[in-house]
């Protein structure tokens, strides 16, 4: 039984310690010592080339290493081969700790004193309580609702938005294009936490940023395509909203002329909000095998027809 890595090389040593200690029946191999190609029938892989699917005759799972599957052409893997996603405590930890750094900065306007210490300004500012401010979240799935969760210890006021309507304690819930704009209207910073898909792409544009309150602030932590950049670029300098802080953008890496760069009201990140951890995450991918191999259902299967 072989296993393939493609994936990250730095922590591929991680990978292959954790098969070897955990699961010695697995033959695990890192790419590019794959061996013989006939023998894989596991693969995990951030991109999995067309081609390179085609090679491999006997794959039964394909493995994405990241919790978004955008990047994976579904027409290339044939319809048989289930393809999972990456649900697992690391990157969940990392997208919970860098939205609550995001969400706090913003709400104690770190990055105003930012500003201030480069001309030496003491200029202390209002500091409103926590349950003035309403906190809005795109995406109620595995990584939304984990945000909603953490932000409700600061005392937010919460509210969240999704496909298909969601029941969560302590957070006003909303499902479906036609609750979209009421969500907007009580959010005083959008989070997204959708993945992409036909339906998403392009999501936070003009619209939906005149929607929102004036002075809100945006966090794209979903990716970089769900923005259309020029439209961020109006509501930010038109003073309708206050900061975008994006760790995602399209293209990625984000080309050094690019606006975002020098726009003094956006901060960014390079894609760094969390990260699959193979401490973590090696565990669950051994289970999903073991799942895999008594015929269970996967932890992770992307719906083909949804797209995510
Ligand atoms: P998930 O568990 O699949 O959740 C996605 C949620 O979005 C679901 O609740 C889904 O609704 C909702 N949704 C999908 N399409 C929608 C639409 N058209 N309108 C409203 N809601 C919609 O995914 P996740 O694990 O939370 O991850 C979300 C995304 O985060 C990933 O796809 C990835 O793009 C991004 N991400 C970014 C980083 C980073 O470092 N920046 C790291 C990890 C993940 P239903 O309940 O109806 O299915």
């Amino acid at each position: 039984m072989s296993i393939l890595y493609r994936s990250d090389a730095p922590r591929a040593a991680a990978w292959a310690t954790f098969f070897a200690e955990n699961a010695p029946d697995l033959d695990f191999r890192v790419w590019p010592d794959a061996g013989n190609l006939d023998e894989v029938e596991y693969l995990i892989a951030w991109q999995a080339p067309a081609d390179f699917i085609a090679a491999l005759p006997r794959l039964k799972v394909l493995f994405s290493s990241g919790a978004g599957i955008d990047h994976v052409d579904f027409s290339a893997v044939p319809e048989h081969i289930p393809i999972v996603r990456m649900v697992e405590p690391g990157i969940i930890n990392g997208m919970v700790e860098y939205v609550s750094l995001s969400v706090l900065a913003l709400h104690r306007d770190f990055f105003d004193y930012v500003e201030m210490q480069a001309t030496g300004a003491w200029d202390p500012l209002e500091v409103p309580p926590a349950s003035a401010r309403s906190i809005g979240v795109m995406g109620m799935g595995v990584l939304g609702r984990a945000v909603l969760e953490r932000l409700e210890t600061y005392g937010f006021r919460l509210r969240g938005w999704n496909r298909s309507p969601r029941q969560m304690a302590q957070v006003e819930c909303f499902a479906g294009a036609d609750q979209l704009q009421p969500f907007l209207a009580g959010s005083d910073i959008l989070i997204c936490l959708l993945p992409l898909t036909e339906t998403t792409a392009g999501i936070l544009d003009h619209k939906v940023f005149s929607a929102l309150p004036r002075g809100a602030s945006v966090i794209n932590v979903g990716r970089g395509p769900h923005l259309v950049d020029g439209d961020l670029i109006e509501a930010l300098d038109s003073q309708h909203l206050s900061r975008a802080i994006l760790d995602v953008t399209d293209p990625e890496p984000l080309p050094p002329e690019h606006p975002f760069w020098r726009h003094p009201r956006v901060f960014v990140t390079p894609h760094v909000a969390s990260m699959t951890q193979p401490q973590t995450a090696a565990p669950i991918l051994l289970d999903n095998i073991r799942k895999h191999q008594r015929g269970e259902p996967l932890l992770g299967l992307i719906d083909r027809e949804r797209g995510y």
